[in-house]
């Protein structure tokens, strides 16, 4: 058992960015508007209340050369997470892969779930409206093999070629325009099975994508194979590798390193997608625009410092501290329990992790705090990184970072759900 559960944590889809293309090209369009967003004065407009001038240092962002930054604000370019975004969904196989099924049955794999899983993660603020204008498999002029696609596959050529064959086959039916992002789910038989590797990759912020109806399919993900683990939950989380995905369009990076989800775990759908299902951090929640300002608290001076925070996966209230250390980097603090999309939470309680807005994408820019060290985690759940599933900190416990001289005590649980936290900085 753990063995498979070694195999299949361990592929991991990568994600290819505007910055590598970019670079290739000598286009510097993004490179330039990453410099922009290291200011802190562009956080808010000219006359910004004294709430927005409170957050300012809270407000970290990355150096150039992150081609995906945890940083604030998302660099321009990706598709915007609030509102209604319509997610054009196009079923495709291949003469050599043909159809396993139906397509509909295929786009039902992913749908409803995963415009579920974004309501609830974003507290009814991002409006997911999935459409298939297309019914049947999209067949594909070239086998697959011909594509040259495997796990890390750069988008030149093979995906460059795969896109402009989609556009060649679909656009009588099909006006790109109408759309923010494009799912491109490919016929399960294509390519190797999710327990060998995962090929599923998103290519966004990619102005330099092939053109349809007016527009570049600039952010655009594509779902291979069955994140099946054959524990029979594949009907309830398998989709979980879209929302994943569709994270990346949205400007989140990977958390998971070449060494697996060891920094994150199972708090973070950009950490782990396989199995149990999980949220976001509250961190990405106000990086996607879902949380308000006024629903974080900025523990930029020094001193001590009372925050109370109630639980991330209910509407309202404060959900999150931050603790700046640097202008690119700090500690954050949410509370965590088993309720909306974080069915898998073995112990509630206070999570604490640092957010690293120049570590790039899938280099660790996110690192989970363990309150309990080498316990060997609380869940018996299959791909739920064990080890980090009891780290939130319970009352009366503290963490320090002894480097900085910053602590955080969790004081109490107050009767409604919240937490007290207090924050101790130089
Ligand atoms: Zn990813």
């Amino acid at each position: 058992m753990s063995q498979t559960r070694h195999r299949i944590r361990k592929p991991s889809r990568t994600s290819v960015f505007i910055g590598i293309t970019a670079l290739a090209l000598g286009i510097t369009a993004t490179a330039s508007a990453g410099i922009s967003g290291r200011s802190h004065s562009a956080a808010g407009p000219v006359g910004a209340t004294s709430a927005e001038a409170l957050l300012a240092p809270c407000r970290i962002s990355g150096a150039m050369g992150v081609q995906m930054s945890e940083g604030l604000p998302t660099a321009p370019g990706y598709s915007r997470s609030t509102g209604e975004v319509r997610a054009l969904n196009l079923m495709i196989d291949f003469p050599d892969a043909k159809g396993e099924g139906t397509a509909a049955d295929r786009l039902a794999e992913f749908f409803p779930q995963t415009s579920d899983w974004f309501r609830t993660s974003s507290y009814g603020r991002l409006t997911y409206r999935a459409e298939a204008p297309i019914k049947n498999w999209l067949r594909m002029p070239m086998p697959f093999a011909a594509y040259g696609i495997e796990r890390g596959s750069a988008y030149e050529p093979g995906y460059r070629q795969l896109v402009e064959h989609i556009i060649k086959t679909s656009d009588a039916e099909v006006d790109f325009s109408r759309y923010d992002l494009i799912n491109i789910l490919v016929t399960p038989n294509a390519g190797p099975s999710a327990l060998d590797t995962v090929l599923s990759v998103t290519f966004s912020g990619n102005g330099e994508a092939p053109m349809a109806d007016g527009v570049p399919l600039a952010n655009t993900s594509f779902v291979y194979s069955r994140q099946d683990d054959g524990s029979g939950t594949y009907r309830e989380t398998g989709y979980r590798v879209l929302p994943h995905e569709n994270g990346h369009v949205f400007g989140l990076p990977d958390l998971y390193t070449a060494d697996g989800g060891g920094t994150v775990g199972h708090w973070d759908i950009m950490s782990e997608d396989w199995g149990a299902n999980n949220d976001l951090l509250g961190w990405h929640k106000w990086k996607l625009g879902w949380l308000d300002s006024n629903q974080i608290s900025c523990a930029g001076k020094s001193g001590v410092s009372d925050h109370v925070l109630s639980p991330l996966a209910v509407e309202g209230g404060t959900k999150l501290a931050f603790i700046p250390v640097s202008e690119s980097a700090g500690y954050a603090v949410e509370v965590r329990t088993r309720a909306g999309n974080d069915e898998a939470v073995c112990k509630p309680g206070v999570l604490i992790y640092k957010v690293d807005s120049e570590v790039d994408t899938g280099r660790g820019p996110v690192t989970v705090s363990d309150s309990s060290g080498a316990s060997g985690g609380c869940t018996r759940r299959s791909n739920v990184h064990a080890e980090l599933s009891d780290a939130p900190f319970r009352p009366g416990e503290t963490f320090t970072d002894e480097k900085s001289g910053i602590s955080v005590s969790v004081v109490g649980e107050l009767r409604n759900g919240s937490y007290q936290v207090r924050v101790t900085r130089p």
